[in-house]
């Protein structure tokens, strides 16, 4: 007798086919049971999904038998197959994408016998040894842990820099395994930049044994230990980023979102979805505690907690004698025109330098220069590919692309008169770190040596291993100032700086999208946090901003280091213009030969959406450029659907999903929807 199975398989992202496929086996296999089936004319991992979830038969309909089961690898559960059923619903996506993008890829090509190797557990599962810690909490952090013990959350911590939100993950981690023996807690982290150093806390803390890591800088094999460690419940704490949402977690009882508020958490391509708000579903949804923790809470998190949906837990001062910076605004305005550093920011510096004290300068912008250009006649780096500049690199002396990645050596002289005069224009963090060395070139340690100036960005820290060796240097004290990105403003518990710069903040102050004060803030908020983390040298720690708009309120609110106070101005106007978090938005973004017919399709099925279900309570906008035209040679333009109503959106997108589809426009490449986007 052969049974009828309703399977998930990994769809190609732009089919029409969303559900499962249906397929012959020979034995009954439970939903959730792991599966390899023909897919055209490749062998593809799936999963069995729950019967009455509706195969697709839009799909090819000769019904094939499976090629087998995977042998001795329990179904995924229930829980998790209504977190990816969710997922896929929510951000519009097919069910076969969500679910195979979760699993590690190399499940797919084992062999029982391999499988099985790998899944042998130790001779003695390893049991959690209570953990000694001589470590007294402070008064904040009793307050915040006896809170989320005794509530049913979820919880936001509010907790400022150097409060110790670290410390009281650990211990909530902590008390549920020696609460329940079998019991997973899942903590993540928005970069794997900031993985290593919390799971070395993690490891010190539980040991190896109990702890896994999940992220995407991991290789196949790696991947595959890691996700049959979680599965198979040998791994009590799972650490990772954003992908770490959908392991596989059969006794999750704890999920932890550090920095909340951070971007990263947001998928930004395929299926966009929030790894953060996706781990609020899913702990509702299996019964799991759920803390997220920022000092610079995400506004959506911050009015849940108003409203009571959230609980809030706040521990507002910093652990010992810590003391946050004093923030000083420097008026670009009163400055010599070229300046980069206005005199008395460089004077700080020298004074830290003298004193054994550590700086950290930061600008957003990688590279030597933004654009390097002709003196003589128009010609600039542009891209031929993308409506942007490419980037003077002069380490290597290249021109590259951020964009597409298109990478040129440096003319010798202008391509297009000759001229051997081409100048950088702007700087990025390599200028800068060039600049600071010729400006502090007199600048002496106590001992009278030569001052210590390193980088930091994605650039210094692309080879495996740089970026460790670099927070290595820097923590022993081998680095004097430090320029980077905003790569270096995140979660680093760095000890000894007292001065920390931000350069040229001020592009964010009058950017079009409405969330880019909150960023700015956040920013702003988390950079200051890495100054006067040590007690001794609190007092003398300063946060200096350069700007040419002192008077902004922004800044008020940050001299006082007033998230509240920020948050209430921001979530006022929020409110009266109807955006996030009272009203919900998405974007459907088209790439096209021409901007003419990425625009074009997206009017054209906004026309055909008007009939919709919900249609009367969204508002479609007309089709616009992206902010970045142009990559690779593609055209791209966007629209934004809003509605007061999250259902309504949702109503409205669900039916308007087909009508996408058949939409059509010549030179029309791709199109995707990007629910609750970041970025406008
Ligand atoms: P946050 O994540 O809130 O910015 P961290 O967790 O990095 O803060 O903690 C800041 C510093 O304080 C760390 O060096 C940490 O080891 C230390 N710390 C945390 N809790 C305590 C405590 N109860 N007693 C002493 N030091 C602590
Ligand atoms: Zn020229
Ligand atoms: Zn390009």
């Amino acid at each position: 007798m052969t049974h009828r199975l309703a399977v998930v398989v990994p769809t190609p992202a732009h089919s029409t086919i969303r559900g499962p496929l249906s397929y012959l086996s020979e034995l009954p296999l439970a939903p959730g049971k792991l599966v390899r089936v023909p897919l055209g004319r490749r062998e593809v991992l799936g999963v069995v999904w729950d019967e009455g979830s509706g195969p697709d038969f839009d799909g090819p309909m000769d019904t094939r038998l499976i090629a087998g089961a995977l042998e001795g690898v329990a179904p995924l559960s229930q829980g998790w197959r209504q977190l990816v059923a969710f997922s896929a619903q929510y951000y519009q996506r097919g069910l076969g994408e969500i679910a195979v993008a979760a699993l590690p890829p190399q499940l797919r090509d084992l062999n029982t016998a391999q499988l099985a190797r790998r899944l042998k557990r130790p001779a003695s599962p390893p049991q959690v040894p209570p953990c000694a810690t001589d470590r007294e909490l402070t008064p904040e952090q009793q307050a915040a842990l006896a809170a989320f013990e005794s509530g049913e959350g979820p919880f936001l911590l509010f907790g400022a820099t150097g409060s110790g939100k670290t410390e009281v993950y650990l211990r909530a981690v902590q008390a549920l395994l020696a609460r329940d023996p079998e019991a997973q807690a899942l903590v993540m982290v928005p970069e794997i930049n900031l993985t290593p150093q919390l799971q070395e806390r993690f490891v010190e803390r539980f040991g190896a044994a109990h702890v896994t890591a999940m992220n995407s800088g991991m290789t196949h094999p790696q991947r595959l230990k890691s996700w049959l460690a979680a599965h198979t419940g040998a791994a009590r704490i799972v650490l990772g980023t954003r992908m770490a949402v959908f392991a596989s977690l059969p006794r999750l009882k704890l999920i932890v979102v550090d920095e909340e508020h951070d971007p990263s958490y947001k998928q930004q391509e395929g299926a966009r979805y929030s790894a953060r708000d996706l781990a609020v579903y899913r702990g509702k949804l299996e019964g799991a505690r759920v803390l997220l923790g920022s000092a610079t809470p995400s506004l959506e998190s911050w009015q849940a907690g108003n409203k009571g949906r959230y609980r809030r837990l706040v521990m507002a001062s910093r652990v010992g004698q810590g003391r946050l910076p004093a923030v000083r605004l420097v008026d670009m305005n009163h400055q010599p025109k070229q300046a980069v550093f206005a005199a008395p920011l460089l004077e700080a510096i020298r004074q830290r330098v003298a004193r054994g004290e550590q700086s950290l300068v930061f600008l957003n912008r990688r590279g030597y220069a933004p654009v390097l250009s002709c003196t003589a006649c128009d010609w600039k780096s542009e891209c031929p590919n993308c409506s942007a500049f490419r980037v003077f690199h002069k380490a290597d002396r290249t021109l590259r692309c951020h964009h597409c990645g298109y990478t040129e050596r440096v003319p010798r002289a202008c391509p297009s008169c000759g001229n051997v005069d081409i100048a950088p224009l702007g700087r990025g963090t390599e200028r800068l770190e060039e600049h600071l060395g010729e400006l502090l070139a007199d600048a002496t340690q106590a001992d009278g040596r030569p001052v210590r100036i390193a980088r930091m960005d994605a650039d210094s820290t692309r080879f495996k291993g740089a970026l460790e060796q670099q927070l290595a240097r820097m923590h022993a004290g081998d680095v004097d100032v430090l320029v980077g990105t905003q790569m270096v403003t995140k979660g680093h518990d760095f000890r000894r700086i007292t001065l920390v710069a931000a350069i040229n903040a001020d592009a964010a102050l009058f950017s079009s999208d409405f969330r880019a004060p909150e960023r700015l803030f956040g920013l702003l908020m988390q950079a200051a946090g890495r100054a006067g983390r040590d007690a001794a040298q609190a007092d003398a720690s300063e946060m200096w901003v350069q700007t040419w708009h002192p008077q902004h309120p922004l800044f008020a609110a940050l001299r006082r280091h007033d998230y509240p106070a920020f948050a209430a101005q921001q979530l006022k106007e929020r409110g009266q213009a109807g955006m996030p978090p009272f009203g919900s938005q998405a974007l459907v973004r088209a790439e096209a030969r021409t901007q003419e017919a990425a625009q074009a399709f997206l009017n054209a099925a906004s026309s055909a959406g008007q009939g919709i279900e919900g249609a009367d309570r969204v508002a479609l906008y007309s089709a616009v450029p992206m902010s970045i035209q142009r990559i690779a040679n593609v055209e791209r333009a966007q629209m934004l659907v809003e509605s007061p109503s999250r259902a309504a959106l949702q109503r409205f997108l669900a039916g308007w999903q087909p009508v996408l589809h058949a939409t059509r426009e010549k030179g029309l490449i791709r199109w995707a929807v990007d629910v609750d986007p970041l970025a406008i």
